[in-house]
């Protein structure tokens, strides 16, 4: 197994008897790099779809050529099974907690049948299966653990593998710590897809989404074992979890929190971000962020940018809003600077063209816009015919297409609405009884198009 280990301190020594591990290298930086230049290697497959996630595991016969909204469909089937709500009678403890009542010594970290002892960092290897063509496809996992007793933090990044700017957050935020200053640990998991990095594509190479097949089989489709991997090898070792997307096939998103309003743990790890925009979307099941929640692993999704692209903007904001959430959890006691607090967004839809042709934008990622207001017009390419698209809310953009031709029914504006009532009361009737999540989902839920996470 290929990994190396990291000392935390600068001249402090320590026995190398406290790293239990096979192979110990002493190095200041991570081996990242040489993954990061396969970046320059990805390219974009056209005309790539979908798959049905709820298949069998049985190999595709069929070359679907779906277009982007027959998605829709599938997710929203996805969405309708999820009934069932966080637990009412579970302990509202903040997870900073759990560095206030760690007692003794921080202990080694056992993942991937390696230990990492307190104070030290790795580079372990993930792989979750020999993949197609019967050769072992490897990921990085890298691992900090503090000198003091804390939480496990994880961050995933690419699960869908043309999602970049995630790569480059857990990057910076993984060599910007060092063990010595951290209560807990960090467990970074750079490209989770990375078959479909390889290829600049957010599928598999057998087509399926991977973050429709959350906590996985292991006797399942390839999809579902490597999900199932992942969740046994490395999510389960986590408290919580911050899951990295971008917006998806020309759309981009204004950094934000996709997290369920209603789970007390996960508003936790909402309120720890700094000024960033705050999104309440209950997960769809398969997700990553459903399945280690409903593992009692809180986690959010952290969205920022679009696919394909490494957006400083998107990467700087996610890294401090990652950043400050480390330490509002009591993990390190840096203290970063934010303006303003950015609202919380209950209720979020989107926009859609009502004609093919031309899209082109009058608005901006953030844009506030009220109703009625402009978002920008289709003009046909053959009759010169323009339509215009308005916002039938006021809020604001927090997602968006780039200019494109579309079809009609492209979604072209996600608008976050801003409303007074928590999602809590939307989701329960006069009586109190919980209205199921396909009677509270409208049609213009953001699941449509499957275009978040
Ligand atoms: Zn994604």
């Amino acid at each position: 197994m290929l990994m190396s280990f990291t000392r935390g301190g600068k001249s402090e020594r320590r026995g190398h008897t406290r790293i239990t591990a096979m192979k110990l290298t002493i190095s200041l930086t991570f081996r990242l790099g040489a993954f990061m230049s396969l970046l320059a290697a990805s390219s974009l497959l056209a005309g790539e779809v979908a798959v049905d996630p709820s298949d069998s595991g049985a190999d595709l016969l069929n070359d679907t050529t779906e277009d982007l909204d027959s998605r829709s469909s599938e997710v929203t089937a996805a969405a309708e099974q999820f009934v069932e709500l966080a637990p009412p009678d579970e302990p509202d403890v903040p997870l900073a907690d759990a560095v206030t009542t760690a007692a003794g010594n921080a202990k080694p970290l056992s993942l991937l049948g390696v230990d990492v002892a307190p104070g030290y960092s790795a580079r372990l290897n993930w792989a979750a299966t020999e993949l197609f063509e019967g050769v072992p496809v490897s990921t990085p996992v890298l691992v900090i653990n503090g000198s003091e007793p804390g939480p496990t933090l994880c961050l995933t990044a690419a699960v869908h593998g043309d999602e970049l700017n995630g790569i480059e957050m857990v990057r910076r935020v993984m060599h910007d710590i060092s063990p010595d200053r951290l209560s807990g640990a960090l467990i970074g998991v750079p490209i989770v897809n990375v078959q479909g990095f390889r290829r600049g594509s957010r599928y598999l190479p057998d087509r399926r989404d991977l973050n429709r097949y959350f906590p996985g089989n292991p006797n399942g489709s390839a999809a579902a074992r490597i999900a199932s991997s992942l969740f046994e090898n490395v999510i389960a070792h986590c408290d919580a979890l911050i899951d990295l997307h971008t917006g998806s096939f020309e759309r981009a998103n204004l950094p934000q929190i996709r997290a369920d309003l209603r789970n007390p743990d996960v508003v936790t790890l909402t309120q720890g971000f700094g000024a960033t925009v705050i999104l309440h979307s209950t997960p769809g099941v398969g997700t990553l962020r459903h399945a280690a929640t409903q593992a009692g692993i809180p986690t959010v999704t952290l969205e920022a940018g679009g696919p394909l692209q490494l957006e400083l903007g998107e990467v700087k904001h996610g890294v401090k809003g990652i950043e400050t959430l480390i330490s509002s959890l009591g993990m390190t006691k840096r203290s970063r600077l934010w303006g303003d607090p950015e609202p919380v967004y209950y209720s979020s839809s989107w926009v859609r063209a009502d004609s093919g042709g031309i899209l082109l934008s009058d608005v901006s990622l953030g844009s506030t816009v009220r109703r009625g207001q402009l978002l920008g017009t289709v003009t046909d390419p053959m009759n010169n015919a323009r339509t215009e698209i308005r916002s039938p809310y006021s809020g604001r953009i927090i997602g968006m297409a780039r200019n494109q031709v579309v079809m009609p029914g492209f979604a072209a504006f996600h608008v976050g609405i801003q409303t007074d009532q928590a999602p809590v009361d939307s989701l329960e009737d006069d009586d109190g009884s919980l209205v199921s999540e396909s009677e509270a989902l409208t049609e213009d839920s953001a699941y449509i198009d499957g275009i978040s996470e």
